[in-house]
């Protein structure tokens, strides 16, 4: 007799109590995958667990009269494959957009855990359904303003130096922005728009659309009382464009003012997308 046998029965305060062998997780993994709702995905995972442990018993989960319902809490199977077992079908619960929904009925219904640091985590994840190739698409004018996007970077880490909050920030977020276009999870095709100055349209497969957006900076005057701004010009531009109020009746003090940021410098801003 093993262990984990050894474990089982009165003694251990458990009816089964012991790990899920490697076959029986692995069907368990083939029917969490191919569940074609989450109800079944319920049922699946339910159904394949206590019919695992109940057959040591010689019972089965399907021949039972109301009074001698499967109760979970005498049932137990070590913590690493309870946590993969809830997310494999969590994860495949999200193709229904119904994870949660799920994630809280099987807290219910799932049986007990115990600790056992010789059973390692079972892989199961499941079947990819992204696509084998991807591609990603740009009109030569969206080329053109990736290379301006860039341009305006290397003008930024020269003015305020590759150390500086406003350089830093603006990288990590069109660092965030081209990452995205490489995400696979958004059909197999997406194609990308210039649309205004160090922006542009994304358009995918599946027909989400969304705008990839430089947000610049509003240049300002820095004294505390003065509520002045003044429009961003091009990078080495001599233009010196008039210091206007913020907002109509906003206070301007009659002083010389002090631009967050040169005029003829690069605008300090930062990438979003929007839907
Ligand atoms: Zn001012």
């Amino acid at each position: 007799m093993s262990d984990t046998t050894a474990a089982t029965g009165p003694s251990s305060g458990y009816r089964v109590r012991r790990p899920l062998t490697t076959t029986e997780l692995t069907a368990l993994r083939d029917r969490i995958d191919t569940a074609p709702t989450v109800q079944d995905l319920l049922v699946t995972v339910v159904v394949g667990v206590f019919g695992a442990l109940l057959d040591d018993l010689g019972e089965t989960v399907t021949d039972r009269s109301p009074d001698d319902r499967v109760d979970p809490r005498q049932y137990a199977i070590p913590q690493t494959q309870w946590q993969a077992i809830t997310a494999a079908a969590t994860n495949r619960a999200n193709a229904f957009g119904d994870a949660v929904t799920l994630a809280l009925e099987l807290t219910n219904l799932m049986p007990a855990v115990y600790d056992d640091p010789a059973i390692p985590v079972p892989d199961l994840t499941g079947r990819d359904h992204r696509p084998d190739q991807y591609r990603l698409e740009f009109s030569r004018d969206a080329g053109d303003e990736i290379a301006a996007c860039e341009a305006h970077l290397t003008a930024l880490a020269g003015q305020y130096g590759t150390g500086s909050a406003t350089y830093r920030m603006a990288l990590d977020s069109w660092h965030r922005q081209l990452a995205g276009l490489f995400s696979t999870r958004l059909g197999a095709a997406t194609t990308v728009h210039r649309d205004g100055l160090l922006s542009f349209t994304v358009v995918t497969e599946p027909g989400l659309v969304y705008g990839v957006i430089f947000h610049g900076q509003q240049r300002r005057c820095t004294s505390g009382d003065c509520h002045a701004v003044a429009d961003a010009t091009p990078p080495g531009s001599a233009e010196h464009p008039t210091w206007r109020p913020a907002h109509t009746g906003a206070a301007v003090l009659d002083h010389e003012h002090i631009p967050t940021y040169p005029f003829g410098a690069p605008q300090p801003g930062t990438w979003t997308s929007h839907s």
